[in-house]
């Protein structure tokens, strides 16, 4: 346990089996949240266990899943809700695919409806709470190239949030999202092989990934857990509807 900021609190995590999302689960846990871990990947979520933290609890959930949504935000009864789930399509807009475009569509954003909208009548019945929608800088923030689908879908996010975030601050819930930089994670490494393939080179494919960043290196899945640890807890208490930007200086020159 490193802290108490979250003692007290209900959190329900999506996409916890892997990065970002993992690391946000056990970073909720040792500030001490009963820490509710879900993912459609039991296998990868499985190995949280592995952080020996008591507070936290896994089960299956589909964000893609109107019931599997609903039992899962019944079964936490969240005061804190991270959206994490998401996913990157590669390509610019004649190559984006009506399939591609539709899984994004649903996966990246549809989701974050779904459980919004299970979440919202229990964390206003508590008096309040707190929700991180995952955006990205890629999207509203900044154009990266060949990220035509993925940055819609996250720009939508960063617009959903505002949405929330207006109508309910009545209730005291408050509402936002973070735009991170890119961070290394399963996915990440994924995607950087296949350019590497793409290129014959993997070291010139992490090269470009890596020079994105002004720092010279991409963020860890930690850093990125910080800040939803922070908009999750009461010391964010006057922060609502706004987009985070974190990305090593990406967005910022
Ligand atoms: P990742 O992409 O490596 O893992 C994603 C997880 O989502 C997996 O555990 C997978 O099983 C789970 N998942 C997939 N479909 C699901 C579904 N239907 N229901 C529930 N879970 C599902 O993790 P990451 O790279 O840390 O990305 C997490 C989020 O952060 C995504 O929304 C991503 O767009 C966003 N993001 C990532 C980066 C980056 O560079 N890694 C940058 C900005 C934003």
């Amino acid at each position: 346990m490193t802290g108490q900021r979250l003692s007290g609190k209900r959190a329900l995590v999506t996409a916890a089996g892997q990065g970002i999302g993992r690391a946000s689960a056990i970073a909720m846990a040792k500030e001490g949240a009963q820490v509710f871990a879900t993912d459609v990947n039991m296998d990868a979520l499985s190995t949280i266990r592995g952080a020996n933290l008591e507070n936290i609890e896994i089960f299956e959930l589909n964000v893609r899943d109107d019931q599997s949504v609903s039992e899962g935000i019944a079964r936490a009864k969240p005061d804190i809700l991270f959206n994490c789930a998401g996913f990157v399509h590669h390509g610019a807009v004649l190559e984006a695919q009506d399939d591609e475009l539709e899984f994004a569509l649903d996966l990246n954003v549809r989701s974050m409806v779904r459980t919004m909208r299970a979440a919202l009548p229990v964390m206003i019945e508590n008096g309040g709470g707190s929700i991180v929608n995952m955006s990205s800088a890629a999207g509203s923030v900044i154009g990266a190239p060949n990220r035509f689908i993925y940055g819609m879908t996250k720009a939508a996010v960063v617009g959903m949030t505002k949405s929330v975030a207006v109508d309910y601050i009545k209730q005291g819930i408050r509402c936002n999202c973070i735009c991170p930089g890119t961070v290394e994670s399963p996915s990440w490494h994924d995607r950087v092989t296949e350019l590497g393939e793409q290129l014959g080179d993997y070291d010139k494919a992490m090269e470009q990934f890596v020079s994105r960043q002004p720092m010279g290196r991409v963020a860890s899945a930690e850093e990125i857990a910080a800040l939803v640890v922070y908009l999750a807890s009461d010391e964010s208490g006057f922060t609502t509807g706004h987009a985070h930007v974190i990305d090593g200086g990406w967005s910022g020159q």
